[in-house]
């Protein structure tokens, strides 16, 4: 089985989740959104086995506590699309553009793409290109389970903002018609802020997309 625990971290209030194969102890880190030195002590703590760090994209909230995190698992591979890499690279800029501190965390070491499998112990998470809030976005599907993770595409009521740089606002619409409400109404939807939501909630309620 799986447990899904759900952190609103930061100054942002980003969500990091901690996704573990209930069966094997084996855990992903899905956006290592700030206090990266107490995440740490929790999945340690927990007794999860890390064997995943996954970024949705690279805006600084969502990497806010990755270089604390990788200092205290230095072997566990971070995975990230090729096309949010430069941003990850600017993270630290990012944030001080924002009037924020963040330690600079280092590249991924593994690539991304529409289609990939993820391996987590039992769970099967699929990977979907989502661009349209920011290059190089990705969300996480987990079929047997009715969920996604769905990064900043979209949240309960709203969609991610576009007026970043690498943000398209037609393209995130398209994304989210064409990748999103394609899947079944029962779908959670674990978005990057803010709480849980549903597909079917988003489809009929989601001023953005009537
Ligand atoms: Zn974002
Ligand atoms: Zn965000």
């Amino acid at each position: 089985m799986i447990q899904i625990k759900r952190l609103p971290l930061g100054p942002m209030q980003t969500n990091c989740y901690i996704v573990m194969c209930e069966n094997t102890g084996q855990t992903a880190v899905i956006d290592p959104s700030w206090d990266g030195r107490a995440l740490a002590a929790a999945l340690t703590d927990g007794g999860h086995n890390l064997t995943h760090i996954l970024l949705t994209h690279a805006h600084f909230d969502h990497v806010g506590g990755l270089a604390e995190l990788k200092e205290a698992f230095p072997e566990i591979p971070v995975y990230i699309h090729p096309d949010a890499a430069e941003q990850l690279s600017q993270a630290a800029m990012q944030a001080m553009f924002f009037g924020m501190k963040l330690i600079q965390p280092p590249a991924a070491e593994k690539n991304l793409a529409e289609g990939d499998i993820i391996e987590l112990g039992d769970l099967r998470l699929q990977v979907f290109y989502t661009p349209g809030h920011a290059e190089g976005h990705v969300s996480f599907y987990l079929p047997e389970f009715n969920v996604i993770f769905s990064g900043d595409v979209l949240f309960q009521g709203s969609i991610g903002r576009t007026d970043l740089p690498g943000g398209d606002h037609s393209l995130l619409i398209q994304i989210i018609e064409d990748k999103l409400l394609t899947l079944p109404d029962q779908t959670h939807v674990l978005s990057g802020h803010g709480s849980p939501t549903t597909i079917g909630q988003e489809r009929q309620t989601n001023p953005f997309l009537q």
